[in-house]
């Protein structure tokens, strides 16, 4: 019997001192209800909290740990590396060696650069695609979400739809002016802005398979689409990699789904859980940057050594091992097919969305294809349901709104003890 006494003294304890008590909103666990755990240690697909209470981990830290937790060479490499010192803020050649690595990983890089987040980098691309473009707008979509740079904060989608926060204060009208919204998968709607707004697009902002308003899949055609509205209107297409760099296959979601970005934004995988993003893409666009160019970016801490032989020795063992994609894919098949006939089992209609290592389950009988289909599905089932499993021993995310990440430590005895979980979930919720 699970038992959370020491989660609760440790939640009651953190509000105190930190805003509810998390450092990130959606760990709080608001929309579900209940006791964020308070994590002691991680080991490959498991989680254990400070309860001594072990789950099967379908978070992965919300999406870096592609090959489990504690990856032993990782975790080495930190070591090792920490004996030379934590930071330089001067060039070191490991920044040299893991950009040529991506270079070579993924296509349409010539020019990468490293920053903390990918917040910061998805703020960087945007800021680069309005010097390189000289046009100030740009088209994001309803439900996704490239960080909590103010610009983006206009129908977000992760944390801000799970606290159901339509307008940010704080964020001027001034800044989001500029933002451009249009449904996710709808084409015309994207034509109709470019044509209201001739000439002052500087780019399209896109997750190329959403993850932040649940799994979302791309319609055959829209990123194609895209590609050629950008062509056509001199617009830069920018593919938001964050969660789908490194994860969809080792070239990302361009690789993957053979579509060609301007610039690429990356986030979770390319840091092996430690704070890393990037932004990239061809020389012409990134030598606008400084100090080649005047576009300003900068960070005390960009290139971290420490962050960056984490990225290094990870990306270099997904480089090395192209079958692990293939695993991951055909665990994450066997799963939702395991929920399907589960599902069936129980009478109880079920969306479940899934591309390679990213998926998620929605409780709605209707395709979910944007975040009207996804907001539309039954929220109040889904946190009983969260709550049916963490109570057996899996850990999804806390809202109906965020993707499942599942990692290559996973194990198929994992994902039949998750299934089952699942049936007897289920039979609680009628
Ligand atoms: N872009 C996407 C697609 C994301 O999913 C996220 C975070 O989840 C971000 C950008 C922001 O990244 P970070 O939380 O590292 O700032």
């Amino acid at each position: 019997m699970y038992t959370y006494e020491s989660s609760k003294a440790a939640f009651e304890r953190a509000q105190k001192s930190i805003p509810g008590g998390v450092n990130s909103p959606v760990r709080a666990f608001k929309n579900v209800g209940g006791i964020p755990l308070f994590l002691e240690k991680a080991e490959g697909a498991y989680l254990y909290d400070i309860d001594g209470n072990k789950y099967v981990d379908f978070v992965g830290s919300w999406g870096p740990m592609i090959l489990g937790h504690a990856h032993r060479p990782v975790i080495e490499a930190i070591q090792k590396k920490a004996e030379k010192s934590t930071s330089f803020g001067a060039p070191t050649e490991l920044e040299t060696e893991i950009a040529e690595l991506i270079k070579s990983m993924v296509p349409n890089v010539d020019l990468i650069r490293m920053v903390n987040s990918g917040t910061e980098a998805c703020m960087s691309a945007i800021r680069l695609a309005r010097g390189y473009t000289g046009k100030n707008k740009f088209i994001k979509f309803d439900g996704c979400y490239h960080g909590h740079a103010d610009m983006f904060l206009v129908n977000a989608g992760s944390g801000v739809a799970t606290l159901n926060i339509q307008t940010v204060p704080g964020v001027t009208a001034g800044v989001t002016n500029d933002t451009l919204i249009a449904p996710y998968n709808d084409l015309e709607a994207v034509k109709k802005l470019v044509a209201e707004h001739k000439d002052e697009i500087a780019a399209i902002i896109v997750e190329p398979v959403a993850g932040n308003m649940g799994c979302v899949l791309p319609k055959v055609g829209f990123l194609d689409g895209l590609r050629a509205i950008c062509d056509e209107n001199k617009m830069l297409l920018i593919f938001d990699e964050v969660m789908t760099g490194f994860r969809q296959s080792k070239g990302g979601a361009q690789a993957r789904l053979n579509i060609d970005a301007d610039l690429m934004t990356f986030g979770k995988v390319i840091g092996a859980g430690l704070p890393v993003g990037a932004f990239a893409g061809k020389k012409e666009i990134m030598s606008h940057i400084a100090p080649l160019g005047n576009v300003y970016q900068a960070g005390t801490l960009s290139g971290n050594p420490l962050a960056m032989i984490a990225g290094f020795t990870l990306l270099s063992e997904l480089n090395l091992h192209p079958e692990y994609y293939t695993e991951l894919a055909e665990k994450a098949a066997y799963l939702k097919k395991g929920i399907i006939d589960v599902f069936a089992k129980h009478d109880e209609p079920v969306q479940v969305n899934q591309l390679g290592s990213m998926m998620s389950l929605f409780f709605n009988a209707a395709p979910v294809t944007d975040f009207a289909t996804s907001a539309a599905s039954d929220q109040a089932k889904f946190s009983k349901f969260f709550h049916g499993l963490l109570k057996r021993g899996v850990y999804l995310p806390a809202s109906q709104y965020e993707c499942w990440f599942l990692s290559n430590a996973l194990t198929i005895a994992d994902l039949d003890f998750t299934i089952k979980a699942m049936d007897e979930s289920l039979s609680e919720l009628s």
